[in-house]
């Protein structure tokens, strides 16, 4: 069958992408937490193959290469630089197997390539951005190599930062999709707006701006609707699917105040200790209508989704995908269900269970 490109997909509609790779594949035990790097794709390649076609099962209609943090500088951190290339051209191998694993009368997805925030980016530093340029710029070239569709550049907290991960995309001649990641200041860390880094990003030739990662939907929404009213252009929104406060914008200082009686050894509930904070299905929903309605046609969940949540987000936008097969059937259920086989003492039971 044949198979569109990103922007014929968002002229005709919305888009959605799984994301949140390295909140999945350590939930599965493939990936250390805190450390945070893909090393599955080489290790455990079968492993990665499952989480992709997982989240394809539930509604994604793009593979995004699980490169995140697949970057040269998170290879020296863990010694292991000399495994960069292969880490990365594997990871786009795998995405693209994934894509084209459909049924024939199916259009295959998209298969996207990644990068992301460097976390070297000085704004004092000419050397670092350097560095940081040509860490996109390799990158880039392995996707570009392997049959990236487009190119995702995600996660930025740096504004500057996120504008070179553009001019380094452009380069390539693919659909560009930017996503910015402010942190609690509710600022980038160079001191530029949220809502003038996506605009500066627009007028720089994104085809795609928006926020990924960091936020759940409480606190990203308030920014996406200030850009829907600044930009033009495709916009996008990946929250994370925790309960972020006004106090607390972000997963990374979000307190458990919900009788935790065992916090985490590390003084914060991220990343670890995130699990009672979970937005549940319905919210993802909500939020994924709301965003639907705001003409975002490029949706998906960040760290922390898990394949239910993509499943709410496609049906929430009227589609059913292959994981629809599986959703709730509460009318079953032996206590609450409705089924008239369902014995009237069992079921008047319901509230004392
Ligand atoms: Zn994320």
């Amino acid at each position: 069958m044949k198979k569109r490109g990103l922007l014929e997909r968002l002229d005709q509609g919305t888009v959605i992408c799984a994301e949140g790779f390295l909140f999945e594949a350590e939930r599965r035990g493939y990936l250390a937490s805190g450390e945070f790097v893909p090393e599955l794709a080489l290790e455990r390649p079968e492993a990665l193959r499952n989480i992709h076609k997982d989240f394809q099962h539930a509604g994604s209609d793009i593979v995004e290469a699980f490169t995140y943090n697949g970057h040269r500088e998170k290879m020296r951190i863990i010694g292991k630089e000399e495994i960069l290339e292969s880490l990365n051209r594997t990871a786009l191998k795998i995405a693209k197997s994934v894509a084209n694993d459909v049924p024939p009368d199916q259009e295959p997805n998209l298969v996207a390539g990644n990068i992301s925030n460097t976390n070297i980016w000085d704004p004092t530093d000419k050397n670092s951005q350097k560095e940081v340029r040509s860490m996109f710029e390799e990158m880039i070239g392995w996707a570009v190599e392997e049959g990236a569709d487009f190119i995702v550049g995600e996660t930025f907290y740096y504004a500057e930062e996120a504008y070179i991960a553009l001019e380094e995309i452009k380069k390539s001649s693919l659909p560009a999709v930017l996503t910015i990641s402010p942190m609690g200041e509710n600022i980038m860390r160079d001191g530029i707006s949220i809502i003038d880094t996506c605009k500066e990003l627009e007028q720089r030739g994104a085809d795609v701006v928006g926020m990924n990662c960091f936020r759940g939907p409480n606190t990203m929404l308030p920014y996406l609707k200030k850009i829907r009213k600044e930009v033009k252009c495709y916009m996008a929104a990946l929250p994370i699917p925790y309960r972020t406060t006004q106090r607390q914008p972000t997963f990374f200082n979000l307190d458990d105040n919900n009788g935790c009686t065992c916090p985490s050894p590390h003084g914060r509930t991220f990343p670890t200790a995130l699990d009672p904070l979970y937005c549940n299905r319905y919210e993802i929903r909500t939020f994924a209508k709301e965003a639907h309605e705001m003409n975002i046609r490029y949706l998906g969940i960040c760290c922390g989704a898990a394949p239910i949540h993509i499943r709410e987000v496609a049906e929430a936008i009227g589609r059913t995908v292959p994981a629809s097969r599986y959703k709730e059937k509460m009318e079953n259920h032996f206590i609450y269900g409705t089924n008239k086989r369902i014995k009237k003492h069992i079921s008047s039971y319901g509230n004392k269970a």
